[in-house]
Protein backbone atom coordinates (compact mmCIF):
# COMPACT_ATOMS: atom_id res chain seq x y z
CA UNK A 1 0.00 0.00 0.00
CA UNK A 2 1.57 3.55 -0.74
CA UNK A 3 1.22 6.27 1.64
CA UNK A 4 -0.93 9.20 0.46
CA UNK A 5 1.61 12.46 -0.01
CA UNK A 6 -0.83 14.66 0.61
CA UNK A 7 -1.44 12.73 4.45
CA UNK A 8 2.32 12.92 5.05
CA UNK A 9 2.26 17.05 4.13
CA UNK A 10 -0.52 17.28 6.43
CA UNK A 11 0.92 15.60 9.30
CA UNK A 12 3.65 17.15 9.11
CA UNK A 13 2.76 20.65 8.66
CA UNK A 14 1.19 19.58 12.30
CA UNK A 15 4.96 18.61 13.27
CA UNK A 16 5.95 22.45 12.01
CA UNK A 17 6.18 24.03 15.39
CA UNK A 18 8.31 20.45 16.85
CA UNK A 19 10.39 20.94 13.80
CA UNK A 20 11.22 24.14 14.65
CA UNK A 21 12.07 23.39 18.32
CA UNK A 22 14.59 21.24 17.13
CA UNK A 23 16.22 22.78 14.64
CA UNK A 24 16.91 25.34 17.59
CA UNK A 25 18.27 22.94 19.78
CA UNK A 26 20.83 22.10 16.92
CA UNK A 27 21.51 25.56 16.42
CA UNK A 28 21.92 26.18 19.71
CA UNK A 29 24.57 23.48 19.81
CA UNK A 30 27.80 25.20 17.68
CA UNK A 31 29.49 23.06 16.17
CA UNK A 32 32.42 24.38 14.04
CA UNK A 33 34.81 22.29 11.78
CA UNK A 34 38.03 21.66 13.84
CA UNK A 35 36.30 21.87 17.45
CA UNK A 36 36.08 18.22 18.38
CA UNK A 37 34.19 18.08 21.75
CA UNK A 38 31.28 20.56 20.50
CA UNK A 39 30.42 18.33 17.25
CA UNK A 40 30.29 15.52 19.68
CA UNK A 41 27.90 17.01 21.83
CA UNK A 42 25.83 18.19 18.95
CA UNK A 43 26.15 14.31 17.02
CA UNK A 44 24.92 13.02 20.52
CA UNK A 45 21.93 15.18 20.23
CA UNK A 46 21.04 13.82 16.80
CA UNK A 47 21.59 10.24 17.38
CA UNK A 48 19.27 10.47 20.40
CA UNK A 49 16.47 11.87 18.18
CA UNK A 50 17.45 9.17 15.43
CA UNK A 51 17.77 6.30 17.61
CA UNK A 52 13.97 7.15 19.21
CA UNK A 53 12.59 6.52 16.13
CA UNK A 54 14.60 3.35 15.82
CA UNK A 55 17.38 3.99 14.17
CA UNK A 56 20.50 2.06 14.55
CA UNK A 57 23.42 4.54 15.43
CA UNK A 58 27.01 4.05 15.19
CA UNK A 59 29.98 6.71 15.66
CA UNK A 60 32.82 7.05 13.77
CA UNK A 61 35.57 8.41 15.57
CA UNK A 62 37.89 10.94 13.44
CA UNK A 63 40.99 12.62 15.71
CA UNK A 64 40.97 15.90 15.39
CA UNK A 65 37.42 16.35 14.34
CA UNK A 66 34.86 14.73 16.17
CA UNK A 67 32.71 12.06 14.87
CA UNK A 68 30.56 11.22 11.65
CA UNK A 69 27.15 10.08 12.25
CA UNK A 70 26.19 7.19 10.50
CA UNK A 71 22.10 5.75 11.22
CA UNK A 72 20.69 2.69 9.98
CA UNK A 73 16.74 1.55 9.26
CA UNK A 74 16.25 -1.85 7.37
CA UNK A 75 13.90 -1.76 4.83
CA UNK A 76 12.72 -5.18 3.37
CA UNK A 77 15.88 -7.64 1.88
CA UNK A 78 16.88 -6.92 -1.16
CA UNK A 79 15.03 -3.53 -1.28
CA UNK A 80 16.89 -0.32 -2.73
CA UNK A 81 19.63 1.46 -0.41
CA UNK A 82 19.92 5.42 -0.23
CA UNK A 83 22.26 7.07 1.72
CA UNK A 84 21.04 10.58 2.90
CA UNK A 85 24.14 12.57 3.24
CA UNK A 86 25.12 15.45 5.08
CA UNK A 87 27.22 17.44 7.49
CA UNK A 88 26.89 18.42 11.26
CA UNK A 89 30.27 21.26 11.12
CA UNK A 90 29.62 24.59 10.29
CA UNK A 91 31.61 27.47 9.23
CA UNK A 92 30.87 29.56 12.15
CA UNK A 93 33.41 29.61 15.25
CA UNK A 94 32.30 29.06 18.42
CA UNK A 95 30.60 31.89 20.43
CA UNK A 96 29.04 33.07 17.18
CA UNK A 97 25.59 32.58 18.79
CA UNK A 98 26.05 35.98 20.99
CA UNK A 99 26.00 38.13 17.73
CA UNK A 100 24.09 35.80 15.45
CA UNK A 101 21.56 33.95 17.97
CA UNK A 102 18.79 31.96 16.87
CA UNK A 103 15.77 34.19 16.42
CA UNK A 104 12.22 33.51 14.54
CA UNK A 105 10.87 36.19 12.52
CA UNK A 106 8.51 36.42 9.84
CA UNK A 107 8.52 33.35 9.29
CA UNK A 108 12.52 33.28 8.96
CA UNK A 109 14.45 30.67 11.25
CA UNK A 110 17.91 32.97 11.54
CA UNK A 111 21.19 31.63 13.13
CA UNK A 112 24.56 30.30 12.41
CA UNK A 113 24.09 26.51 10.35
CA UNK A 114 20.43 26.65 9.52
CA UNK A 115 20.35 26.89 6.44
CA UNK A 116 23.91 25.22 5.68
CA UNK A 117 22.67 22.98 6.88
CA UNK A 118 21.16 21.78 10.34
CA UNK A 119 17.93 22.38 8.80
CA UNK A 120 18.46 19.25 6.24
CA UNK A 121 18.64 17.62 9.54
CA UNK A 122 15.42 18.28 11.11
CA UNK A 123 13.97 17.53 7.04
CA UNK A 124 15.52 13.90 7.27
CA UNK A 125 14.10 13.19 11.21
CA UNK A 126 10.83 13.98 10.50
CA UNK A 127 10.61 12.24 7.00
CA UNK A 128 11.60 9.32 8.24
CA UNK A 129 9.52 9.25 11.47
CA UNK A 130 6.58 10.25 9.50
CA UNK A 131 7.26 6.94 7.06
CA UNK A 132 8.11 5.27 10.21
CA UNK A 133 4.73 6.48 11.75
CA UNK A 134 3.12 4.26 8.58
CA UNK A 135 5.06 1.03 9.28
CA UNK A 136 8.46 -0.35 8.26
CA UNK A 137 10.32 1.40 5.80
CA UNK A 138 9.52 0.23 2.28
CA UNK A 139 13.65 0.34 1.70
CA UNK A 140 17.11 0.60 3.58
CA UNK A 141 17.68 4.10 4.40
CA UNK A 142 21.04 5.17 5.94
CA UNK A 143 22.12 8.55 6.83
CA UNK A 144 26.11 9.65 7.28
CA UNK A 145 25.99 13.14 8.46
CA UNK A 146 30.20 13.94 8.83
CA UNK A 147 31.83 16.39 11.14
CA UNK A 148 34.63 18.11 8.64
CA UNK A 149 32.94 19.10 5.36
CA UNK A 150 33.36 22.95 5.16
CA UNK A 151 36.71 22.42 5.31
CA UNK A 152 36.57 19.73 2.66
CA UNK A 153 35.86 16.91 4.48
CA UNK A 154 39.69 15.70 4.98
CA UNK A 155 39.08 13.08 7.33
CA UNK A 156 35.75 11.76 6.18
CA UNK A 157 36.13 11.46 2.42
CA UNK A 158 36.73 7.66 2.80
CA UNK A 159 33.96 7.11 5.13
CA UNK A 160 31.99 8.98 2.70
CA UNK A 161 32.95 6.83 -0.57
CA UNK A 162 32.45 3.32 1.37
CA UNK A 163 29.33 3.86 2.17
CA UNK A 164 28.53 5.46 -1.28
CA UNK A 165 29.71 2.83 -2.81
CA UNK A 166 27.30 0.39 -1.08
CA UNK A 167 24.06 2.56 -1.88
CA UNK A 168 21.87 2.96 -4.93
CA UNK A 169 21.66 6.00 -4.97
CA UNK A 170 22.48 9.16 -2.79
CA UNK A 171 20.16 12.04 -1.42
CA UNK A 172 22.62 15.08 -0.25
CA UNK A 173 20.47 17.04 2.57
CA UNK A 174 22.69 20.63 1.50
CA UNK A 175 20.28 23.52 1.19
CA UNK A 176 18.23 23.49 -1.89
CA UNK A 177 19.68 26.56 -4.15
CA UNK A 178 17.88 29.87 -4.55
CA UNK A 179 14.92 30.35 -2.37
CA UNK A 180 12.31 28.92 -4.79
CA UNK A 181 14.29 25.58 -3.35
CA UNK A 182 15.79 24.36 -6.80
CA UNK A 183 17.81 20.94 -6.05
CA UNK A 184 21.17 20.66 -7.69
CA UNK A 185 21.73 18.71 -10.63
CA UNK A 186 25.02 19.81 -11.20
CA UNK A 187 28.36 21.95 -9.85
CA UNK A 188 31.17 23.56 -11.43
CA UNK A 189 34.47 22.12 -11.96
CA UNK A 190 37.39 23.97 -11.81
CA UNK A 191 40.39 25.02 -13.60
CA UNK A 192 44.02 27.01 -12.41
CA UNK A 193 46.21 28.64 -15.00
CA UNK A 194 49.45 30.77 -15.35
CA UNK A 195 50.43 32.06 -18.40
CA UNK A 196 54.22 33.90 -18.44
CA UNK A 197 55.26 36.03 -21.26
CA UNK A 198 58.37 37.07 -21.17
CA UNK A 199 59.24 40.55 -24.17
CA UNK A 200 62.49 41.99 -24.27
CA UNK A 201 62.98 45.22 -21.98
CA UNK A 202 64.53 48.52 -23.81
CA UNK A 203 64.37 52.09 -22.72
CA UNK A 204 60.89 53.59 -23.07
CA UNK A 205 62.20 56.85 -24.26
CA UNK A 206 65.87 56.27 -25.92
CA UNK A 207 65.08 52.46 -27.21
CA UNK A 208 61.61 52.15 -27.64
CA UNK A 209 60.99 50.05 -30.45
CA UNK A 210 63.73 47.78 -29.86
CA UNK A 211 61.67 46.73 -26.51
CA UNK A 212 58.59 43.99 -27.10
CA UNK A 213 56.05 44.79 -24.29
CA UNK A 214 55.65 41.60 -21.82
CA UNK A 215 52.61 44.23 -20.99
CA UNK A 216 50.92 44.83 -24.37
CA UNK A 217 51.57 41.60 -25.11
CA UNK A 218 49.55 40.26 -21.93
CA UNK A 219 46.78 42.62 -23.02
CA UNK A 220 46.39 41.12 -26.34
CA UNK A 221 46.52 37.32 -24.47
CA UNK A 222 43.52 38.83 -22.17
CA UNK A 223 41.43 39.08 -25.33
CA UNK A 224 42.11 36.11 -26.37
CA UNK A 225 41.25 34.38 -23.34
CA UNK A 226 38.36 36.01 -22.90
CA UNK A 227 37.08 35.53 -26.26
CA UNK A 228 37.07 31.48 -25.40
CA UNK A 229 34.05 32.05 -22.83
CA UNK A 230 31.11 30.76 -23.62
CA UNK A 231 28.99 31.89 -20.12
CA UNK A 232 25.49 30.82 -21.34
CA UNK A 233 27.10 27.17 -22.13
CA UNK A 234 28.96 27.73 -18.19
CA UNK A 235 32.66 27.66 -19.92
CA UNK A 236 34.22 30.58 -18.12
CA UNK A 237 37.76 31.84 -17.61
CA UNK A 238 38.35 34.57 -15.35
CA UNK A 239 42.28 36.53 -15.77
CA UNK A 240 41.68 37.21 -12.30
CA UNK A 241 44.91 38.40 -11.68
CA UNK A 242 47.61 39.95 -13.65
CA UNK A 243 51.25 41.15 -12.99
CA UNK A 244 53.93 42.74 -14.96
CA UNK A 245 56.77 45.26 -15.70
CA UNK A 246 59.30 47.03 -13.29
CA UNK A 247 58.89 50.87 -13.76
CA UNK A 248 57.11 53.61 -16.03
CA UNK A 249 59.95 54.08 -18.10
CA UNK A 250 60.78 50.34 -19.27
CA UNK A 251 59.94 48.55 -21.68
CA UNK A 252 58.13 45.29 -19.88
CA UNK A 253 60.55 42.15 -19.87
CA UNK A 254 57.91 40.04 -17.89
CA UNK A 255 53.99 39.65 -17.56
CA UNK A 256 51.47 36.74 -15.78
CA UNK A 257 48.09 36.43 -16.10
CA UNK A 258 46.52 33.75 -13.92
CA UNK A 259 43.21 32.07 -15.12
CA UNK A 260 40.66 30.62 -13.37
CA UNK A 261 38.82 28.02 -15.42
CA UNK A 262 35.46 26.86 -14.42
CA UNK A 263 33.24 24.15 -16.46
CA UNK A 264 30.29 21.68 -16.48
CA UNK A 265 31.98 19.30 -18.38
CA UNK A 266 35.19 17.02 -18.95
CA UNK A 267 34.82 17.72 -22.84
CA UNK A 268 34.23 21.42 -22.32
CA UNK A 269 37.55 21.60 -19.69
CA UNK A 270 39.62 19.53 -22.33
CA UNK A 271 38.69 22.56 -25.31
CA UNK A 272 39.48 24.87 -22.93
CA UNK A 273 43.17 23.47 -21.67
CA UNK A 274 43.45 23.03 -25.83
CA UNK A 275 42.25 26.40 -27.00
CA UNK A 276 44.80 28.16 -23.59
CA UNK A 277 47.95 25.50 -25.12
CA UNK A 278 46.97 27.13 -28.72
CA UNK A 279 47.86 30.23 -27.71
CA UNK A 280 50.87 32.06 -29.63
CA UNK A 281 52.22 35.28 -29.36
CA UNK A 282 51.02 38.79 -31.12
CA UNK A 283 54.60 40.10 -31.21
CA UNK A 284 56.79 37.29 -32.38
CA UNK A 285 59.44 38.51 -29.84
CA UNK A 286 57.64 37.41 -27.49
CA UNK A 287 57.43 33.88 -25.64
CA UNK A 288 54.63 32.39 -23.62
CA UNK A 289 54.36 29.64 -20.94
CA UNK A 290 51.66 27.98 -19.53
CA UNK A 291 51.06 26.40 -16.53
CA UNK A 292 48.29 24.19 -14.94
CA UNK A 293 45.49 22.26 -14.97
CA UNK A 294 42.08 21.06 -14.34
CA UNK A 295 42.42 21.13 -10.19
CA UNK A 296 38.81 19.61 -9.56
CA UNK A 297 36.31 17.77 -11.93
CA UNK A 298 32.79 18.39 -12.49
CA UNK A 299 29.88 17.13 -10.99
CA UNK A 300 27.99 16.35 -14.14
CA UNK A 301 24.42 16.43 -15.05
CA UNK A 302 24.37 12.22 -15.63
CA UNK A 303 21.13 10.34 -16.55
CA UNK A 304 21.21 8.96 -13.37
CA UNK A 305 21.13 11.96 -11.40
CA UNK A 306 18.29 13.12 -13.85
CA UNK A 307 16.23 10.47 -13.32
CA UNK A 308 16.61 10.82 -9.79
CA UNK A 309 15.56 14.43 -10.13
CA UNK A 310 12.82 13.65 -12.25
CA UNK A 311 11.30 11.32 -9.09
CA UNK A 312 11.89 14.32 -6.81
CA UNK A 313 10.11 16.42 -9.26
CA UNK A 314 7.13 14.23 -8.86
CA UNK A 315 7.79 13.78 -5.34
CA UNK A 316 7.37 17.51 -5.01
CA UNK A 317 3.74 17.56 -7.34
CA UNK A 318 2.59 15.33 -5.07
CA UNK A 319 2.93 18.16 -2.21
CA UNK A 320 2.02 20.62 -3.97
CA UNK A 321 5.00 22.52 -5.25
CA UNK A 322 7.19 22.46 -8.53
CA UNK A 323 10.67 21.66 -7.71
CA UNK A 324 13.09 23.29 -10.30
CA UNK A 325 17.06 22.14 -10.98
CA UNK A 326 19.93 24.29 -10.89
CA UNK A 327 23.44 23.98 -11.73
CA UNK A 328 25.81 25.70 -8.79
CA UNK A 329 29.44 26.53 -9.20
CA UNK A 330 29.76 25.62 -5.04
CA UNK A 331 30.32 21.99 -4.27
CA UNK A 332 29.75 19.29 -1.34
CA UNK A 333 30.79 15.94 -0.77
CA UNK A 334 27.68 14.98 -3.51
CA UNK A 335 30.29 15.22 -5.98
CA UNK A 336 32.73 12.88 -4.14
CA UNK A 337 29.43 10.27 -4.49
CA UNK A 338 28.63 11.54 -8.30
CA UNK A 339 32.51 10.97 -9.16
CA UNK A 340 32.24 7.38 -8.55
CA UNK A 341 29.08 6.86 -10.88
CA UNK A 342 26.77 6.72 -7.40
CA UNK A 343 23.39 8.53 -8.76
CA UNK A 344 23.11 11.26 -6.71
CA UNK A 345 21.10 14.51 -6.29
CA UNK A 346 21.86 17.46 -3.95
CA UNK A 347 20.28 19.83 -2.76
CA UNK A 348 17.12 18.38 -1.04
CA UNK A 349 18.00 20.52 2.62
CA UNK A 350 16.64 23.56 3.80
CA UNK A 351 14.74 26.53 1.66
CA UNK A 352 16.78 30.00 2.57
CA UNK A 353 19.72 31.82 2.28
CA UNK A 354 23.05 33.34 3.31
CA UNK A 355 24.88 30.65 3.73
CA UNK A 356 27.89 30.88 5.93
CA UNK A 357 27.04 34.52 6.29
CA UNK A 358 25.17 36.65 9.29
CA UNK A 359 21.43 36.56 7.67
CA UNK A 360 21.86 32.81 7.31
CA UNK A 361 18.21 31.53 7.10
CA UNK A 362 15.66 28.96 6.57
CA UNK A 363 11.85 29.68 5.92
CA UNK A 364 9.62 27.80 8.48
CA UNK A 365 7.23 26.66 6.38
CA UNK A 366 9.30 24.87 3.82
CA UNK A 367 10.58 22.26 6.34
CA UNK A 368 7.48 20.20 6.35
CA UNK A 369 6.82 20.45 2.74
CA UNK A 370 10.63 19.53 1.99
CA UNK A 371 10.71 16.61 4.73
CA UNK A 372 7.40 15.59 2.86
CA UNK A 373 9.01 15.54 -0.78
CA UNK A 374 12.18 13.89 0.91
CA UNK A 375 10.11 10.78 2.03
CA UNK A 376 8.21 10.71 -0.98
CA UNK A 377 11.29 10.53 -2.89
CA UNK A 378 12.21 7.30 -0.97
CA UNK A 379 9.24 5.96 -1.22
CA UNK A 380 9.10 6.55 -5.14
CA UNK A 381 13.14 5.08 -5.37
CA UNK A 382 11.81 2.09 -2.99
CA UNK A 383 9.51 1.04 -5.26
CA UNK A 384 12.04 1.05 -7.99
CA UNK A 385 11.22 4.37 -9.77
CA UNK A 386 14.26 6.53 -10.99
CA UNK A 387 16.92 3.86 -10.13
CA UNK A 388 18.58 1.64 -13.49
CA UNK A 389 19.07 -1.76 -11.23
CA UNK A 390 20.77 -4.72 -12.08
ZN1 LIG B 1 26.94 22.43 3.48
Amino acid sequence: MTISSRSLLRRLQSEQKAMTATLARYVELESPSGAPEPIAALVAEIAKDFAAIGGRVRLHRMKGHGPALQVDFSGPRRSPRLLLLGHVDTVYPLGTLRTMPWREKAGKLNGPGTFDMKAGIVQALYALRALLAEGPLPCNVRMLLVPDEEIGSPASQPLTEKLALQADAVLVLEPAAGEEGACKTSRKGVGRYTLRITGRASHAGLDFERGASAIVEAARQVEAIHALCQPQKGLTLNPGLITGGTRPNVVAEHAEIVVDLRFFSAAQAKRADAALHRLRPHDPRCKLELTGSVERWAFERSPATVRLYRVAQKAARGVGFELAEKAVGGGSDGNLTAALGIPTLDGLGGVGDGAHAPHEFVFARELPRRAAMLAGVITALAAGEGLARG
